[in-house]
């Protein structure tokens, strides 16, 4: 392998849960000229094929709930085998975001807290003009460390960007990333159990002329590689984009945002996994867009069949919305997949059946994507327990698996949650 003639490189660790992040943070890389490589796999003879050549490594990964055991063992691994002087860990995403002391005390040397298109480069450069020595401490909105007493130190946050002035993929071979498009990032709603409106604030838009640009860059990069050429969008509420008015889907720019990607021969796919959009923006006109785009299984957040529930979680809709929701879509011939979540603090044995309840109505036209609540750092809930299911309820999610209603990792996090 050709090594560039700089004496550093940064190692971008991938996991399926977490690369989209790598799309927006490698374009980001390459506009700063910092040379990077995406790998997977066992990370020591990855850095050794660099450290033994005499090259500083910045071991960077994102970081979730999910991915949390591995990152300490690899942070283990590092902390063991290599020097600081050889390299050094910068970890981001929302769990680091949320709770950056737990992740430096696995072993990370920095978090990068919130957005990293402009954090990442300028720390590594911060590291290159110390010529990767940890000392002295770097000062630079947007990160965390431990001082030499190991206490956290938090320096001010950094103003969140503007989309439009930040690529959300890289071509650069041979690592190009082509995540789903990001047309917004942030939130207007408040929900207790999620990171998005704590982590970016409210809601900030990628423009229709930027996104036209990314998806002319889309068609030309995949037409000529595969048959159809898909564009996904990722959004918190993708019904929310340009919204002027919480909960008022701006039916305009949808049209307008739609029209313009539909001037490439592509296939487009709104309001689908690991995108949810909220029950009361599915309204007639919002249900007429869907005929324009690729999907007819909708994804939707109901959350809870209890309207106590709803309330608790500061959801800002109530279970009608969520059945209006669902009669809107299945009148029309789409399939919604509702996700919904059980055990929210404080959720009582009734709400577990109400929600149950909901379920297998619902799954007669549609699908339902179960959740085990887990407490997540940075939000309103991260220091609450998850309510424990009721043997008969746990026995009623059985037979619901078994009726092929529900899908979802409903299990794996709730045996996660049970090891903790
Ligand atoms: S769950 Fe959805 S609507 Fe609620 S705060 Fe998160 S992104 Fe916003």
């Amino acid at each position: 392998m050709v090594k560039n003639g700089n004496k550093y490189i940064v190692l971008l660790y991938w996991d399926k849960i977490t690369w989209y992040a790598f799309g927006a943070i490698t374009a980001s890389l390459n506009q700063s000229h910092i040379p990077f490589e995406v790998f997977k796999g066992e990370i020591i003879p990855k850095i050794e094929e660099w450290t033994n050549d005499g090259y500083s490594v910045i071991f960077g990964e994102s970081s979730r709930n999910m991915t949390l055991s591995g990152l300490k063992t690899r942070l283990k691994t590092i902390e063991n085998t290599f020097s600081s002087k050889e390299v050094i860990s910068v970890i981001g995403g929302p769990h680091a975001s949320g709770n950056p002391l737990q992740i430096l005390n696995m072993g990370a040397n920095f978090v990068v807290i919130g957005e990293g298109e402009v954090t990442f480069p300028k720390l590594i450069h911060s590291l290159e003009m110390q010529d990767f020595s940890l000392q002295p401490q770097i000062n630079l909105p947007g990160i965390a460390y431990l001082d030499s007493n190991r206490d956290l130190v938090k320096a001010p946050s950094r103003p969140r960007i503007d989309l439009n002035h930040y690529c959300p993929y890289s071509a650069h071979e041979p690592f190009p990333l082509h995540p789903p498009i990001e047309i917004m990032r942030g939130c207007a709603f408040r929900c207790r159990f999620c990171q998005v409106p704590y982590m970016y604030g409210n809601p900030r838009f990628r423009s229709i002329e930027s996104i036209g640009k990314i998806i002319d860059h889309y068609y030309h990069y995949f037409q000529p590689l595969k048959k159809h050429v898909d564009i996904r969008i990722i959004a918190p509420n993708s019904l929310g984009y340009m919204e002027k008015k919480r909960g008022v889907p701006n039916i305009f720019a949808l049209k307008e945002l739609i029209k313009r990607i539909r001037q490439y021969e592509v296939r487009l796919f709104l309001g689908t996994f690991p995108s949810e959009v909220r029950p009361e923006y599915i309204t007639e006109d919002v249900v007429s867009l869907f005929s324009t785009v690729e999907n007819t299984q909708i994804s939707v957040g109901f959350q809870s069949g209890s309207d106590r529930v709803l309330s608790d979680m500061r959801r800002g809709h109530n279970v009608d919305a969520g059945l209006q929701a669902y009669e809107l879509l299945t009148d029309q011939g789409y399939t919604p997949k509702f996700d919904f979540i059980l055990g929210t603090p404080y959720e009582t044995e009734q709400d577990q059946w109400d929600t149950l309840g909901i379920i297998r109505e619902l799954g007669k036209k549609s699908q339902v994507r179960l959740h085990y609540f887990m407490p997540l750092p940075g939000t309103p809930w991260a220091l609450e327990n998850p309510s424990p299911l009721f043997p008969q309820v746990h026995s009623e999610i059985g037979r619901l698996a078994h009726d092929e209603i529900l899908s979802g990792d409903f299990d794996r996090q709730y045996s996660f949650s049970k090891r903790k």
